[in-house]
């Protein structure tokens, strides 16, 4: 068994790998698999593992690539990750992929999806339409036509026959590791001191790139490790940071909300992995409409989705009660035209609460923190002092 530090040093280093080597490794090991890449929020990863195929999210390239020729594909008044996964893609680094998904999220990815084409990236490219009606024979025929497209593109590359049993353990896998997720999540809400935000961001953030068992396996040892006390407590505010659901986060604004006397005991960031709350139902003999049925039904409330009937607002506001927290940090990338139009309205419910909050804006390559610190620290030290 490995120690904490040895585990979070591998994630570290597997999810921040944009050559996508276990990728690669992994698909040379047999000649019907595929790796399809996915851009964020979510994606039903179960239906590629189905399929022989490795489902990559693609998620920018934070602070470790520099942008030199992405810039001259956008106006400067957008967000920053479609420029670094236009400079990947010109810089190869996306040659081990056989196909791309780009979810339905805002014209920002809409656009990129069509610029992978011009460029002929992949074999195939996918704009991927989530439905925004939920009922199961509107939105649910749509979602579930749009799904076999892709299973169709990747059929067509390796031939592979999706059965019902196929699906079925597929969607076993990735129960498994959304109930992980969620349980390391849990353990650090009540034990925040045992493993920094920033660990656990690196720990979920390297099941974007590698097969689900594995990091099943990693998600397991973690868990296993932080049941036991280890650091002390400490004095800090307990904290929601909401609005990075797509471009991330840089790790160094993670780790600096935490030493400005934050714990960050919830969060948006990699929000497709923890999309489904709860299971997809098993041993259906039509796994397709279980999954179907989970998205309808069982999907997390995001900017992302149109929400009449279930108001985000109301979502947040429970999430805080059930978090314990002490404050909102509203984290949006600059120019995010859904993170931005819905901050107000989640403001509001927040300020009619009388819950705290801040907000500010970043980059993924966002290198200054000094000022964030400040805002953050002068925040905890607020609710600290007065609340
Ligand atoms: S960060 Fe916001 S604006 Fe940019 S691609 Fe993602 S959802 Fe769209």
């Amino acid at each position: 068994m490995s120690t904490l530090q040895e585990i979070v040093a591998h994630c570290e280093e597997l999810a921040f790998d944009l050559s996508f080597k276990r990728a690669g490794a992994w698909k040379a090991q047999g000649k019907d698999r595929v790796v399809i890449g996915h851009l964020p929020v979510y994606f039903p990863r179960e239906v590629i593992h189905a399929a022989n195929g490795l489902a990559v999210g693609i998620l920018g390239g934070g602070d470790k690539k520099l942008i030199i020729k992405g810039d001259a594909y956008y106006q400067s008044y957008i967000c920053h990750m479609p420029r670094s996964v236009i400079e990947l893609a010109l810089d190869k680094h996306f040659d081990d992929f056989d196909g791309f998904i780009f979810p339905s999220i805002c014209d920002v990815i809409r656009n990129l999806s069509g610029m992978f084409q011009m460029l002929g990236e992949g074999k195939f490219v996918k704009y991927l339409d989530f439905p925004q009606n939920f009922k199961h024979h509107i939105g649910g025929t749509f979602y579930r036509y749009e799904l076999q497209t892709v299973l169709d593109e990747i059929h067509k590359l390796n031939g592979v026959e999706v059965t019902a049993e196929r699906l079925n353990h597929s969607i076993g896998m990735f129960n498994l590791n959304r109930a992980l997720i969620c349980q390391l999540y849990d353990i650090r809400n009540e034990f925040p001191w045992r493993m920094t935000a920033a660990d656990v961001y690196h720990v979920v953030r390297a099941g974007y790139v590698i097969p689900v068992e594995e990091h099943n396996e990693i998600l397991s040892q973690v868990i296993h490790l932080i049941q036991k006390e280890a650091g002390n407590p400490t004095d800090k505010i307990r904290v929601l940071v909401m609005g990075a659901f797509c471009e991330q986060p840089p790790v160094g604004l993670i780790r600096t909300i935490e030493l400005a006397g934050c714990y960050v005991v919830e969060d948006d960031f990699l929000l497709g992995a923890r999309w489904i709350q709860g299971d997809i139902e098993t041993g259906s003999a039509d796994p397709m409409e279980a999954i179907t049925t989970a998205y309808l039904e069982k999907s997390t409330f995001s900017s992302s989705v149109y929400d009449v009937g279930n108001p985000k607002e109301a979502r947040l506001i429970d999430l805080i009660r059930r978090r314990k927290v002490d404050g909102v940090i509203f984290a949006a990338p600059s120019f995010c035209d859904p993170a931005l139009l819905d901050h107000p309205i989640l403001q509001k419910e927040c300020n009619d609460k009388n819950i705290r909050f801040i907000s500010f804006l970043y980059s993924e390559n966002t290198g200054q923190f000094k000022v964030i610190k400040e805002q953050v620290g002068t925040f905890s030290d607020s609710i600290k002092l007065w609340d």
